[in-house]
């Protein structure tokens, strides 16, 4: 390898200022994919680390599943299966999904380990060794059918404000309003529809008001003066002690000397920040502390503007009421639309990152996200015309047109080796060289979008720069200028590209490969090639095809489809029995609903649907219809066949993935898998209207 020195004074040297940094994303919960929204953070995350790593700095990266708490116990139950059964099929999901998007994490692990535990414990001997917990008497709501306390979320009812039925107990879906759930007008439990109770329990408290000024002083040193801003608010008055306990049954880590109480899933959740990077440096012989009571480490943690309570206020404090080092800043990034509309399962825009890996290439989205994130707090769109755009003009028209139109020419003419560089490409060489620090800056910044700018203009003018001088028309009469042209071009899309790397890691190991290279370091970009020999051209990146995104986006409706449609039916038995508490309805009302006696002809299973079976219904001189259930939990297909059922015969019939619905059949109890199939006694036909 030729490198050519060059006496740019750009590089500022890496041993001298070698940094020591830990950094984090925010733990997913263990209770769903991955989605594009997690992927702006990690992306986001993992292009600093990146670059940190080729700026010669000692960088970790780490992250964990979150795993604790009532929805995941929930979530379990519903699928016959125990909550570390469920945790364990959803890390190997989570660590495969960002494997797919090349997010390089230190170490992934779970925060339901033993380590974390222990962290949890060490945390809780020096709360109380400090006298920084109270506690305190709370009413809670209580269902006594399923004997548990019932998390805001797990209530259900009417909204005190407007009205809207079957609204969550904190806050209205349709007037926004929120709320305690005991203000709900008929509060059912949204698991069995039983009208909860009031009950009493003893919690314990983290005091957070003896951190005032520590914490002040935290955001101002710590935070964006955005986030500092909105966190002030809660200052105005006490800062109120955090409740740190839950009642069991949860699904977490037992409170030591405590009968049946819980951490918080928010107490140790962050705590699998540290026990994570314990396991990892215990691996490698290192000690935890030499990073997380060091102040000579930068600890940063990368996380979703929801989340910014916990990580500015109570974080904080729990970690020097411990002795930690505190982080050295929050990283607050806004959230991800998609084609203008805020992503939501119900929206059916949420698209899972394995749907995305399944069609496209994650450098493309990489790509695109660094044109638009900075180090603010702004929501961003990801919008699929303008997406594809972008790649296929920039990335693909302008970026990487220069490596394979200049090194296909160059392998055909001069055997795939270098020359010198004419002086105008040598000008703009140095031009690209000279943008080092504020690319640089950039990077650093996390004003990713501001630096692909940088990068984007270099490329145009790299471009021009061939267009003018056109190669190809000269190739034949000026063969030896002809060389000095391919190879300046040559050497402007490495710089590029090595520019690009933090961004897009599996493209610039491509572009390493071309160039006959190994392990691109920030620094390299001083250095250029002469004579020099290179690999044959092989396809960097192709256009983005529509058809592409065209799937993505069907796949992701009928995902989105299969989701709501369960919840639908799991939420069947509940609303039902809530019923009973929300007045009377018409005889008229009640005529409307066709209710007819149905014989079961075929059922299936429907083996991307959980909780789904397809059924085929004989209802008579109505005819055979097609009927999607959600009693797959409670029934085996081979059981069904031949029963007779009641259907609702006059519903609306219902699109969706596996075909139309055109019915319904009922069923009683208190929801899946506890779900018993209404039949009639023996001598009534199929069609037969029920009375
Ligand atoms: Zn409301
Ligand atoms: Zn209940």
């Amino acid at each position: 390898m030729t490198h050519a020195s060059t006496k740019q004074p750009l590089a500022p040297s890496n041993q001298t200022l070698k940094r020591q940094i830990l950094m984090t994303i925010a733990l997913p919960y263990a209770n769903g994919p991955i989605h594009l929204g997690h992927l702006v953070e990690a992306i986001q995350a993992d292009i600093w680390c990146r670059f940190q790593k080729m700026m010669g700095h000692e960088v970790h990266f780490f992250c964990a599943d979150d795993t604790h708490g009532t929805p995941i116990m929930i979530n379990a139950r519903e699928k016959k299966t125990t909550p570390e059964e469920l945790i364990a099929k959803v890390w190997s999901e989570h660590t495969q999904a960002y494997k797919s998007f090349q997010i390089d994490f230190s170490h992934y692990s779970s925060t339901n380990s033993k380590t974390n535990q222990q962290m949890c414990e060490l945390f809780y001997s020096q709360m109380t060794a400090k006298n920084a917990i109270s506690r305190k008497s709370v009413q809670q709501l209580y269902c006594t059918n399923d004997d548990m306390f019932l998390p805001d979320r797990f209530v259900k009812g009417t909204c005190p404000k407007c009205g809207a039925l079957d609204q969550y107990g904190d806050s209205c879906d349709s007037c926004g309003a929120t709320y305690a759930p005991a203000d709900m007008k008929n509060a059912a439990c949204s698991l069995c529809g039983t009208k909860p109770t009031q009950k009493s329990s003893d919690h314990v408290f983290f005091e957070l008001e003896p951190h005032r000024e520590f914490l002040k002083t935290f955001l101002e040193r710590s935070t964006a003066p955005e986030v500092k801003k909105k966190m002030l608010e809660w200052f105005e008055g006490d800062l109120r002690a955090w409740d740190i306990t839950r009642d069991g049954p949860y699904f977490g880590f037992p409170i030591p000397g405590e009968k049946d109480k819980f951490f918080y899933v928010w107490v140790d959740a962050p705590m699998g920040y540290i026990s994570t990077s314990k396991e990892y440096f215990d691996s490698k012989g290192l000690d935890y502390k030499n990073y997380w009571k060091n102040e000579a480490t930068e600890i940063y943690h990368f996380i979703g503007k929801d989340i910014t309570y916990f990580h500015t206020l109570f974080w904080p404090a729990l970690l020097k009421t411990a002795d930690f080092q505190t982080p050295k800043s929050v990283f607050v990034h806004g959230r991800l639309m998609i084609n203008g509309e805020k992503m939501s399962k119900s929206k059916g825009n949420s698209v899972a990152a394995s749907t995305y890996a399944k069609h496209l290439k994650a450098d493309y989205l990489r790509y695109y996200f660094a044109t638009k994130l900075n180090s603010s707090l702004d929501d961003f769109d990801l919008n699929f015309d303008d997406f594809m755009s972008r790649v296929n003009s920039e990335l693909v028209g302008k970026i990487t047109n220069l490596a394979s139109r200049g090194a296909q020419m160059l392998m055909k003419k001069n055997q795939n080796r270098m020359t010198t560089l004419d002086s105008k490409g040598l000008e703009l060489v140095r031009k690209a060289q000279n943008q080092y620090s504020v690319i640089t800056g950039f990077f650093e910044a996390r004003e990713f979008s501001k630096a692909m700018n940088e990068i984007r203009s270099l490329a145009e003018e790299a471009n021009r720069y061939f267009d003018e001088l056109a190669p190809w028309k000269t190739i034949e009469t000026e063969p030896d200028k002809t060389h000095q042209v391919l190879t300046s071009t040559l050497n402007l899309f490495r710089i590029l590209a090595i520019y690009l790397k933090p961004v897009m890691p599996e493209y610039s190991e491509k572009v390493e490969k071309l160039f006959n290279e190994k392990n691109y370091q920030w620094s390299d970009v001083n250095s250029i090639l002469e004579n020099h020999q290179l690999n044959s051209f092989e396809a960097l990146i192709t256009r983005i095809e529509k058809e592409k995104l065209d799937l993505i986006m069907s796949e992701t409706r009928s995902l989105n489809e299969v989701i709501k449609t369960e919840k639908a039916a799991s939420l069947t038995a509940p609303a039902t029995a809530g019923m009973k508490d929300s007045g009377t309805v018409d005889i008229e009302d009640f005529m409307k609903i066709d209710l007819r006696v149905a014989e079961i002809l075929k059922a299936e299973m429907i083996p991307e649907a959980e909780k789904l079976l397809r059924l085929q219904v004989n209802l008579g001189p109505m005819g055979t219809r097609q009927i999607i259930a959600g009693i797959k939990a409670a029934y085996d297909p081979n059981t069904l066949v031949g029963r007779k059922v009641i259907v609702v015969a006059n519903l609306k019939p219902r699109k969706m993935k596996f075909g139309i619905s055109e019915g319904m059949v009922l069923a009683a109890g208190p929801g899946a898998p506890q779900l018993f199939v209404l039949s009639p006694d023996p001598g009534a036909m199929p069609g037969d209207p029920v009375k």
